[in-house]
């Protein structure tokens, strides 16, 4: 299947590189912990959508995130003559969140991804691919990963009875190993 993967938080984050107009809005929430506000998502999405018409499928990695997002999906797959098949909780106890998060690096030039434990780089704090100095992300700090736990709980989380109702809900135990929690998520996809 021809899929593109988008993380909205790694769109944001370029849009932040890049000194974008929705970049320099998005800033402040992201360095917090909190939520990007809804019209900038949509309006990041709706320009996603119309450079994807060709592709068969999109799969959006951090989106969405909140009661209104699941409302404003709808819309922007309806607007585009396409529809939401599934949606995946990667669900994993908050202690093993908060090693996740704590651990992980991040090369600010070809924006690769590492883990102080689970993925660590050949030579510590270097990237293996660019040789760039890793960085720990602003939101990945400790007092900011407990604001977006809490964030998550408060305003994502009840987007699972949300999709269980539809029939679309897929829970997957992401306290696993890396590999076995990317090869059940292709099974859901590639389904
Ligand atoms: P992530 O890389 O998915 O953890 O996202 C990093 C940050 O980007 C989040 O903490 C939010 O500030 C922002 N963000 C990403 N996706 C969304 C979304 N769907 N709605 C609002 N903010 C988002």
């Amino acid at each position: 299947r021809d899929i593109r993967h988008i993380s909205t938080g790694a769109m944001l984050r370029d849009a932040v590189t890049r000194g974008t107009h929705a970049g320099l809005s998005a800033k402040e929430f992201m360095d917090k912990g909190a939520l990007v506000p809804d019209d900038i998502m949509f309006e990041m999405l709706d320009e996603l959508f119309t450079s994807s018409e060709d592709r068969t499928s999109i799969l959006l990695d951090g989106f969405p995130r909140n009661v209104n997002q699941v409302k404003q999906l709808e819309i922007l797959a309806s607007k585009h003559g396409t529809s939401v098949e599934a949606a995946i909780c990667i669900d994993a106890p908050g202690k093993v969140l908060i090693s996740r998060l704590g651990g992980r690096r991040l090369c600010p030039s070809c924006g690769a991804g590492y883990h102080t434990i689970n993925l660590p780089p050949k030579k510590e704090g270097i990237c293996d691919n660019c040789g760039t100095k890793l960085i720990v992300r602003n939101d990945d700090k400790p007092e900011t990963i407990k604001h977006r736990l809490k964030v998550y709980k408060k305003q994502t989380e009840p987007l699972t009875a949300i999709y269980k109702k539809t029939g679309k809900l897929h829970i997957i135990n992401g306290a696993e190993e890396m590999d076995k929690v990317a090869e059940k998520i292709e099974n859901i996809i590639n389904h």
